[in-house]
């Protein structure tokens, strides 16, 4: 006997034409590009860095808002007509807003009242209703009363490090290693990543592993982050011991899903020598990427100084994060950076030096 009701039926024909929509976005979209950059202080090492800034939504996030979309739908968790909701104030927030006005869904931000009025606007021109919440800390209690009352959460910080399918599936990982298959060094000495959620770690660290490859996965972190410090003493309740004014990475605590045991290293980098990664990667190739990638870059170049004292050489792979447009009134305006007393000066002299073969390594 056929008990599935007609309610149920309809929700299934829904769900299959929302899997479809986004299949259909998958098909569309292109890869990223791995650049290859060469610094003269490093004639024996290559560098690339994937573009994850050219996703329809401008960054990384987007891979993640696709992967939760695709998780709760395919666990039934998500229907039609349904509210949509995050706690986010940043990249994650423009990428699933982007894809519920794909979907045809409803998406709210929580967020904390001080967010950017800029990001606000960003949201509200996709159609996405901004929850602001006085009292940041109040956030996660704010998206359970939405949950409370129907909505469907998409809980990018629970959620990350298993919505995404780590064997392959065009993973960042996955891309990664083809993009660099024709490459001398095919399989780099390092991947360099930053932990926000903890997810593109999480994919890249687990598929090291499954592809057999040597490579050392590196968390990019800044100073005083908590993956940092909960990494060193593998102690999931350490908190950070400063803020960071590095957007997208550098959490005050221990989110569930960081997994320290795929790590191999962690760099930690100071926000002044990350804002000047990015005015230096603005520099090398003319395009503006956010703050977390210029703390990628330091890493890099640490990583890349300490093989060349010991004559070894390589490939350093590593993520541009997001665009960095979004921070012309923050990280690329000098007066916000004197008003936050951030002086980019002797960061931008010594990365220079370093990367022309001037200095032994990136820090001043
Ligand atoms: C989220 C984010 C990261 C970190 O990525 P996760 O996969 O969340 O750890 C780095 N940079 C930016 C700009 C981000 O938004």
């Amino acid at each position: 006997m056929n008990t599935t009701s007609s309610a149920a039926r309809a929700d299934r024909v829904w769900s299959r034409q929302a899997l479809l929509v986004l299949e259909r976005e998958a098909l569309r979209s292109a890869d990223t590009h791995l650049l290859r950059l060469d610094f003269p202080g490093f004639p024996d090492v290559a560098f690339y860095f994937k573009d994850e800034a050219a996703h329809p939504s401008g960054s990384l996030k987007h891979r993640l808002a696709r992967s939760l979309y695709l998780y709760a739908l395919c666990n039934g968790r998500l229907h039609e007509g349904q509210e949509v909701v995050d706690a986010s104030s940043g990249s994650t927030a423009i990428s699933e807003a982007w894809f519920a006005r794909l979907l045809g869904l409803h998406f709210t931000a929580v967020m904390p009242a001080s967010t950017a009025p800029g990001k606000i606007r960003e949201l509200r021109a996709l159609g996405a209703h901004c929850d602001l919440v006085e009292d940041a800390s109040r956030t996660r209690e704010r998206v359970a009363e939405h949950v409370a009352r129907g909505a469907c959460g998409l809980d990018q910080f629970g959620l990350a490090e298993r919505a995404t399918d780590w064997r392959g599936n065009n993973n960042i990982a996955e891309s990664i290693h083809r993009q660099l298959s024709r490459e001398t060094h095919s399989e780099p000495a390092w991947i360099v990543c930053g932990a926000g959620t903890g997810g593109t770690s999480a994919t890249i660290g687990r598929y090291l592993r499954y592809r057999r490859l040597e490579t050392g996965l590196c968390v990019a972190e800044p100073t005083g982050g908590a993956f940092a410090t909960g990494w060193h003493r593998r102690d999931r309740q350490a908190c950070a011991s400063q803020p960071t004014l590095v957007e997208g990475i550098g959490r005050a605590r221990v989110e569930p899903c960081f997994l320290f045991d795929v790590v191999d290293a962690v760099e930690e980098v100071d926000d002044a020598a990350s804002f000047a990664g990015a005015w230096l990667l603005r520099e090398i190739t003319g395009y503006r990427y956010g703050g977390s990638s210029g703390t990628n870059l330091v890493a890099c170049l640490r990583l890349a100084a300490a093989m060349r004292e010991v004559g070894q050489g390589g490939a350093i792979v590593s993520l541009l994060c997001d665009r960095g447009e979004r921070y012309d009134d923050t990280l690329f305006a000098p007066a916000w950076l004197a008003a936050h007393g951030i002086d980019l000066a002797p960061w931008c002299a010594s990365l220079r030096a370093c990367i022309d073969g001037h200095a032994p390594h990136p820090d001043p």
